[in-house]
């Protein structure tokens, strides 16, 4: 697989460093630069979105299969210009975890742009066609009546574009269960929360920040973590539940994947501490978290807090 610079050397001389800039701007291509790009490419987004699977699959770490997958995804229009902001997303696995943990590429561009502030995706751009579990759990996007996904067709940019109810059809989603905002929606993403043992340290205080952010309507299990690396960089990451239970991501794997977009491919990463904050109800983060950073980052202790819904 390619590295991060042969990719940026087959873009045209003159967007190399828009692209460039990708690495160092969170896995992200602003909105302005990807008007720009387009514009000296003489290209639109869709074609944009497939030059750049290859940048974000450089982002994989698959200790277990070897098998990078990289995706993009668009967030919603600008007011004002129309323009849309640019994702990267990529397979994350876990070695000596249960497969169930495994993060993909589709999740990944998904909670990448929502971490970022996008409260909705316009499409998905993605090299193989999504599996059913991705799709499952794109369905459950607030969006997802207007979302279409881009699947490259192998001959250079070429690409098809579907709505999702094409690779989903007689799909069961949030809709089913009264829901009707959606994944990434600000009205099922906002929440009154306060610790049952008040901290004013700032690991707890964001982990309990992304738990008043994440999407839980099924279960009000509202969680977030924080991992600190020994760098000082924070990483902070969202609980995302899903209308069929099972294509839930957890607030660490969140976490961990935002992180992996965050950082320079490639780049080692020590864990100094970890945080998790939920509001315990029928369900619970706790064991998964524990069990995955014991992976991750082993001797690292989970630090746990609970916190109520002020709501
Ligand atoms: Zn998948």
């Amino acid at each position: 697989m390619k590295k991060w610079d042969e990719v940026v050397g087959e873009f045209p001389k003159e967007v190399q460093d828009d692209i460039d800039s990708i690495r160092i701007n969170h896995g992200k291509l602003e909105a302005e630069s990807v008007a720009k790009v387009l514009e000296r490419l003489d290209a639109e987004i869709g074609s944009l979105m497939i030059k750049l699977l290859p940048a974000a699959a450089a982002y994989a770490i698959v200790p277990i299969s070897g098998y990078q997958v990289g995706a993009v995804s668009q967030g919603m229009p600008i007011p004002g210009t129309g323009w849309s902001s640019l994702y990267l997303g990529a397979n994350v696995e876990f070695k000596n975890e249960a497969l169930s943990f495994c993060v993909h590429g589709e999740q990944s561009a998904t909670s990448n742009a929502w971490l970022h502030g996008e409260t909705g995706l316009q499409s998905l751009a993605i090299s193989a066609a999504p599996c059913g579990y991705c799709r499952q759990f794109l369905y459950e996007l607030g969006t997802e009546k207007q979302f279409n996904v881009l699947l490259a067709t192998g001959t250079g940019d070429g690409y098809t574009s579907n709505p999702l109810d094409y690779y989903l059809p007689d799909a069961f989603g949030p809709h089913d269960l009264g829901v009707n905002g959606g994944l990434m929606d600000p009205k099922d993403c906002t929440h009154d929360l306060s610790l049952n043992k008040s901290s004013s340290d700032t690991l707890v205080l964001d982990a309990l920040s992304a738990a008043s952010k994440c999407y839980a309507p099924y279960t009000k299990n509202y969680a977030g973590c924080a991992i600190q690396l020994s760098d000082g960089n924070i990483y902070t990451g969202r609980y995302a539940e899903n209308a069929a239970y099972n294509p839930s991501m957890s607030p660490l794997e969140s976490a961990i994947t935002v992180m992996n977009m965050n950082q320079p491919t490639g780049d080692t990463r020590t864990v100094s501490r970890a945080v998790l904050v939920e509001v315990p109800t029928d369900a619970s983060q706790f064991d998964a978290t524990t069990s995955v950073l014991s992976v991750f980052a082993p001797g690292i202790g989970l630090e746990y807090y609970t916190a109520k819904n002020d709501g």
